[in-house]
């Protein structure tokens, strides 16, 4: 059953509506484009008009976005492959299929970025140790992930597309160990976000981020499986994106789905959050983003992980309970958790953890930076802010993750802390 909100659809056309002139968005670009040109001739890549403002991190911007589609593509590749192998869900060849995507993905993103950015530094989920010290196997594997490299640059740059060695491809990932920190700018990497959604043709993400000085600064997310609407919302026992699971199967059927082959989120402090089709071939201007504006607790869809391991559904299940929503969740595998609150398919998102278990900062800070750049709050349990440069893991986060409409937070804070003190968490 899809279930179309004509609120929400009517929210997001209101947003498309507030939107300058295309003129001025081509003009805009067109003279940034300009500018960028000049200075960035040792770069070995072109940079193309983005048709969003990304103020003073303008560069920084196109060049993640440029990374994650890149990173978008090579995923939509292995996980064809995935599907169209064997229905068995999660087979050994399966997991080094995974595997691949994210070596190969962390690759040509970390490769990416620093064609503009040299001296970048990067806190990304994976190195390349099982590649250069895993004997044969490891040999094998680094030579596969080198040639899906290779292959999604040369599909997406054509002639001028460089082809890098194995070394290339082991320094690529190796540059993924920094620590983050308070200082400086670090970008912030999970290439593959939600592997269990990725091995069954389900969501996943591809979520980079800049932090400088300690703030998120910018967020690009890749939602390859996203459709462009929240009106295929399914409905079974809780609510899943429409074609899922084994999305990918169908969408191979034919090119006719365009943009359900996936969304690119964008966030800039300071600069609003977009949208844009993963396929660089449709030419759609990018569309604004914005959280649910009306609250009414009785219509409100709240998103939260699949997966119980990950979060306690019966701790959300009271909170929403708390707050008077009757909508059953919306549950959703990696940071496409936040992509559905930026655009107002939910209206919450809450996350509770088994006691003691660290959140990584790359399995947030995009998710984080595009909701807060849509107008909405994240913080943890007692209301807090997200700290991410505390090193590779959120330090000081209290009891979990919530993220709404900056209206709603509030109200949601206090629904947590009711039903904390009445669970036995
Ligand atoms: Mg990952």
């Amino acid at each position: 059953m899809a279930l179309a909100s004509s609120t929400r659809a009517s929210a997001l056309s209101a947003s498309v509506a507030r939107r300058p002139p295309l003129s001025a968005f081509r003009r805009a670009s067109r003279a940034r484009h300009g500018r960028r040109a000049r200075h960035a001739a040792a770069s070995a890549v072109d940079t193309v008009p983005l048709g969003v403002d990304g103020g003073a991190y303008a560069k920084e911007l196109a060049s993640a976005l440029d990374a994650v589609r890149l990173a978008s593509e090579l995923c939509q590749e292995v996980q064809g492959q995935l599907m169209r192998m064997d229905e068995q869900a999660e087979t050994k060849e399966d997991r080094s299929l995974v595997t691949l995507a994210d070596y190969a993905a962390q690759a040509i993103i970390s490769w990416r970025i620093a064609q503009d950015f040299p001296d970048m530094t990067l806190v990304g989920e994976e190195d390349a140790e099982a590649l250069t010290e895993g004997g044969e196997g490891g040999a094998e594997t680094l030579n596969k992930v080198t040639n899906l490299v290779n292959k999604t640059l040369k599909g997406h740059m054509g002639e001028k597309a460089p082809t890098l060695s194995s070394q290339d491809v082991v320094d690529a990932i190796n540059r993924g160990q920094s620590t983050g920190g308070p200082t400086g700018k670090h970008w912030i990497l999970d290439p593959v976000d939600g592997t269990l959604g990725f091995v069954r043709g389900d969501q996943y993400a591809i979520a980079l981020a800049l932090m400088d000085d300690g703030d998120l600064k910018v967020g690009v997310m890749g939602c390859p499986n996203m459709p462009k609407t929240g009106e295929v919302l399914e409905f079974q026992e809780s609510y899943a994106y429409g074609f899922s699971p084994r999305l990918v199967s169908k969408m191979l059927a034919g090119d006719s789905l365009g943009w359900y082959k996936g969304c690119i989120f964008t966030a800039v402090r300071g600069k609003g959050a977009y949208m844009f089709p993963t396929d660089p071939t449709l030419k759609f201007e990018p569309v604004k983003v914005s959280v649910s504006e009306a609250f009414d607790p009785r219509k409100a869809k709240f998103t939260e992980p699949v997966m119980k391991a990950n979060s306690s559904q019966g701790f959300t299940a009271a909170v929403a309970t708390n707050l008077g929503i009757e909508c059953k969740p919306l549950r959703i595998y990696s940071q496409v958790k936040y992509g559905s609150v930026a655009r107002a398919d939910a209206d919450v998102f809450m996350k509770f953890p088994k006691a003691g278990y660290m959140e990584k900062i790359w399995d947030h800070a995009a998710g984080v930076i595009l909701v807060e750049e849509a107008g909405g709050t994240v913080s943890d349990a007692g209301g807090a802010p997200l700290n991410f440069a505390g090193g590779r893991y959120i330090e000081g986060l209290d009891r979990g993750i919530i993220a709404a409409s900056s209206a709603l937070h509030a109200k949601l804070l206090d629904s947590v802390a009711k039903s904390w003190s009445s669970s036995q968490l």
